[in-house]
């Protein structure tokens, strides 16, 4: 999954980015309001965590004029202690949830995954659940039928995208515009060597291959 936080506030961004990208999450990072209003309407984000207290624009104009442009990616608002009002303009301009600062990154962590599964119409288990296998995020394990499997950071990533996206077509270039950031290199052959060693270890027919259309996950699970 890949994110845009917008937080102008270098240590904690700092914090933040590093946090989330333990957390298996590609991140883009901005500091300043006017950029965030192009680069979160012009990149694929599926998250966006946004500072209210903006140099450029005000967080709060941003997110206005993302939702008057049609963008609907799930945006989680920062605010500051104590500031009642701005959580409740925020949401009133279409945040979908907030968090007050400081807060611990674990609560951070949680509020994210919960997004991106309502993003998706998927209950909040503790664990993700998709094609009989459960993915625990904060452990970056799968198991199924209660034994686990062992991941490697990438194919955790991956995996939690296609679990996150079920019976899906997904091509190459979209997972990898999904899983790296801006600033990373994407070569989509990388994909394909993912994908192998998660049929290796989940079985060949979780993933199955759409001939120039690309991959389908949990599309025909006993
Ligand atoms: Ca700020």
């Amino acid at each position: 999954m890949r994110l845009l936080l917008v937080e102008d506030h270098v240590p904690l961004a700092d914090e933040l980015i590093s946090a989330l990208g333990r957390q298996g999450y590609a991140v883009d990072w901005l500091a300043d309001g006017r950029d965030a209003v192009y680069q979160g309407a012009s990149e694929p984000y599926d998250l966006i965590v946004l500072d209210l207290g903006l140099p450029g624009l005000p967080g709060l104009e941003v997110l206005k004029q993302w939702r008057a442009g049609g963008l609907s990616t799930p945006v989680l608002v920062l605010t500051a202690r104590g500031s009642w009002a701005e959580r409740i303009e925020g949401l009133k301009v279409g945040a979908d949830d907030y968090l007050t600062k400081p807060f611990h990154p674990e609560e951070l962590q949680l509020r994210i995954q919960a997004l991106l599964r309502r993003a998706r119409g998927l209950a909040n288990h503790p664990t993700l659940q998709a094609a009989g296998l459960h993915l625990d995020e904060g452990r970056q394990t799968v198991s199924r039928d209660g034994l686990a499997i062992q991941l490697t950071s990438a194919e955790f990533r991956l995996l939690r995208y296609f679990m996150l996206h079920p019976e899906q077509i997904l091509s190459k270039s979209h997972l990898s515009e999904h899983l790296y950031d801006g600033e990373s290199e994407r070569d989509s052959n990388v994909i394909e060597v993912h994908v192998n060693h998660l049929r290796r270890k989940l079985g060949k027919t979780v993933i199955e291959t759409r001939r120039g259309q690309g991959y389908l996950f949990g599309g025909q699970v006993a």
